[in-house]
């Protein structure tokens, strides 16, 4: 069997959304598991929609996920390959020419509609000759033109979603594959890319089922097998449709969140399945078991607080070197791991590098508690700070006032960081400077 390849194809005419990330990590996925190869394609045909800035930021984006193409290829760099196609379907009157003005085909389609019929093109063009296209030139009228389905072959895919797919070809139009202007349409030029390209396996949302109708008899007239096709569900947000704002979301809003790659990567790894989220930071595990049999028909629910919830996750397991640069100046490993757990995203590490640093303000304490720190304080003061402070704090506190729990343990938490929750003070206490803890616990 050849290599699995797959593709990513956006139209650079905005930025990626959680929808587009989505299938893209979907193809990433399938082609890591198998090995293969998984390509950016740049569907920019449409010169005057296409942005550079948004192909640049598509690439940010993906790289910032590490979703990182194993190929990239642009559409506007390939329009004499689809000639040269297009040419050849031609020879075969696969395609045709047809003038129908917009006003004309929509009046067809309510005449059809009115009598309870599908408003399916009714093929007038076809009965143009070779006179009356000489006379639309001589007007000055220029042709689009039409893919010619093939009425006697049935139309059928096994979809890796969806299941077996059985389209009638009678009951569909045939589709505009190229404008008046000489333009093309989405749906040729990226069946030919998927021939030349060796695209094995076509995942993409459901909202292309049709497309892949007519695209599996393009692939026949183009002299080649149909890759495999798989249809996934749409995304829609937690209360049902996908809100605007979620439609929307795109990296830079969900970084500014605070939200990590890992995270995202790991919840969408998995959104579509009933298959608890596996909050890894090994994506090659996720593709391990990435299986496109578990995806369901029904749309996928994108939750944020579920987001946020895998990425406090995520966070607890980030490993130092991944994180550094995104830490206040000064704070090290160990202070890193020490806070983490408390983390929901990174930035709030600063929060607690602050309260290693100092100053802090502690909460006011009775008399008798005050008296229990100042003694603390003399006890901190003696200890060997490289050797688990806080436990041998505790312990020798403990055997001189008989304080245990609580009231043991939360006067010095909130002398020694000005909370009553936090990281582990095991953890914590070492990060604090002997003398600094000193002056703490006796400030009060
Ligand atoms: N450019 C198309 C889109 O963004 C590609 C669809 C596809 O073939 O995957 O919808």
């Amino acid at each position: 069997m050849s290599q699995v390849v797959t593709r990513f194809a956006p139209s650079p005419t905005g930025r990626l959304h959680v929808g587009n990330i989505r299938t893209a990590l979907h193809n990433w996925l399938l082609a890591k598991q198998a090995g293969g190869r998984f390509l950016l394609r740049i569907d920019d045909t449409d010169a005057a929609r296409s942005r550079e800035e948004h192909v640049e930021s598509i690439r940010a984006d993906l790289a910032w996920l590490g979703l990182h193409p194993d190929g990239e290829e642009r559409q506007s760099a390939r329009f004499a390959i689809y000639e040269e196609a297009f040419e050849r379907l031609a020879a075969q009157g696969r395609v045709y020419r047809a003038y129908e003005t917009a006003q004309e085909l929509e009046l067809k389609r309510k005449v059809l509609l009115g009598r309870g019929l599908p408003p399916i093109y009714d093929r007038s063009a076809l009965a143009l000759t070779e006179a009356d296209h000489a006379a639309k030139a001589a007007a000055g009228e220029m042709p689009h033109w039409r893919f010619k389905l093939d009425h006697d072959t049935p139309i059928t895919w096994d979809d890796g979603i969806r299941g077996p797919q059985h389209f009638d070809p009678r009951q569909m139009s045939d589709p505009v594959v190229r404008r008046a202007d000489g333009s093309w349409l989405y749906m040729l030029p990226s069946a030919i890319d998927d021939v030349a390209m060796g695209v094995t396996d076509v995942l993409r949302g459901e909202d292309h089922v049709s497309n892949t109708a007519t695209q599996v008899q393009m692939f026949a007239a183009l002299g080649a097998q149909p890759p495999r096709f798989a249809h996934e569900a749409l995304l829609t947000g937690a209360e049902g449709k996908l809100s605007k704002r979620l439609g929307s979301l795109g990296v830079a809003d969900l970084r500014e969140a605070g939200i990590e790659p890992e995270a995202l990567v790991a919840l969408l790894a998995r959104l579509g399945t009933a298959d608890p989220v596996d909050a890894t930071l090994d994506a090659d595990q996720l593709a391990a078991s990435f299986d496109l049999s578990r995806f369901g028909r029904a749309p996928a629910r994108f939750d944020e607080a579920e987001l946020q919830r895998v990425n406090a996750a995520i966070v607890h397991r980030l490993p130092f070197e991944r994180v550094s640069p995104l830490l206040p100046e000064g704070m090290g490993e160990a202070a890193w791991e020490a806070i983490r757990p408390n983390l929901a995203h990174v930035a709030e590490a600063a929060e607690w590098w602050s309260v290693v640093q100092g100053p802090i303000a502690a909460p006011a304490q009775d008399a008798e508690t005050a008296t229990f720190l100042q003694h603390a304080a003399q006890v901190a003061a003696a200890l060997d700070w490289q050797a688990a402070p806080w436990a041998a704090l505790t312990a020798a506190l403990k055997d001189a006032t008989g304080r245990k729990g609580k009231a043991l343990f939360l006067p010095l938490r909130q002398a020694l960081t000005g909370m009553d929750h936090g990281p582990d003070m095991n953890a914590l206490l070492p990060l604090i400077a002997q003398d600094e803890a000193v002056r703490r616990l006796s400030s009060n």
